[in-house]
């Protein structure tokens, strides 16, 4: 699927009532499974995945490590190569405290926007650099924005690599306190959910970094999360024996 099919189908997608849209997803997720990213996990059981894009971050993922650590939770972090490169002992702390390494890529391009022998390239790359700090396989890939074609899906499993996306957010690109932020991703999390939060937020161009603390938001949420009853881990753990719910995810 090229980029501008792929903004035909989202347009289409779109334009259907929401009754329609689950019935065109459900029946496409059945067909589509070879070419499907991850979105959750197995729900028999209270956890979500804890999936933290963006980082390292030199102010934040030394923080968020340490409140992890006192709560004993592991969760995945989405790294970005060139970031890697610039915090590499924050990586190993993270890596040897026992969180699951996974790569979000170089920086934060829209692979939609490449070539598809470029996205490999770049993932290829970055994939070396993260695996070389850490010394271990990286398993998941996340693309930036979660914009994907099936060409920079076929180009980055290609490369052995899997695609997880995500079920829930905080929206946490967006201002507020704390208890806002984690009340969004609180209200959007239930069991097999996978959580995208941000350490190393990357914002576009000419859009402003939100003010609120990261890591008293991050508190927030696992308190939520503990009055629930849901288990923050690590992705590999939430889909462990087969329990991965996976869909079609194509966006421009
Ligand atoms: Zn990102």
């Amino acid at each position: 699927m090229s980029g501008r099919s792929v903004r035909a189908v989202w347009s289409i997608r779109n334009s259907l009532p929401a009754p329609w849209r689950r019935r065109v997803r459900a029946a496409a997720d059945v067909a589509l499974r070879p070419i499907s990213s991850v979105t959750g996990g197995c729900d028999d059981l209270a956890r979500v995945a804890l999936t933290i894009d963006d980082g390292p971050d030199g102010r934040w993922t030394p923080e968020l490590l340490e409140l992890l650590d006192d709560k004993g939770i592991r969760a995945t972090f989405f790294l970005l190569a060139y970031r890697v490169r610039r915090h590499p002992q924050i990586v190993r702390e993270l890596a040897s405290a026992g969180h699951e390494i996974a790569l979000h890529g170089w920086d934060h391009t829209r692979l939609t926007t490449l070539r598809a022998s470029e996205v490999r390239r770049r993932t290829n790359d970055a994939r070396a650099v993260v695996e070389d700090v850490v010394q271990r396989r990286v398993r998941w890939f996340r693309p930036p924005f979660g914009a994907q074609s099936l060409s920079t899906y076929t180009a980055v499993r290609s490369l052995g690599l899997d695609v997880a996306v995500w079920s829930a957010t905080a929206e946490d690109w967006v201002d507020g306190s704390p208890a806002e932020v984690a009340g969004r991703a609180l209200n959007a999390s239930r069991a097999g959910t996978v959580l995208l939060m941000h350490d190393g937020l990357e914002v576009p161009d000419g859009s402003e970094m939100p003010s609120f603390n990261r890591t008293a938001a991050f508190a927030a949420l696992l308190d939520g999360l503990d009055a629930r009853r849901l288990r923050p881990v690590a992705l590999s753990e939430l889909v462990a024996g087969g329990g991965a719910a996976r869909t079609a995810w194509f966006r421009p």
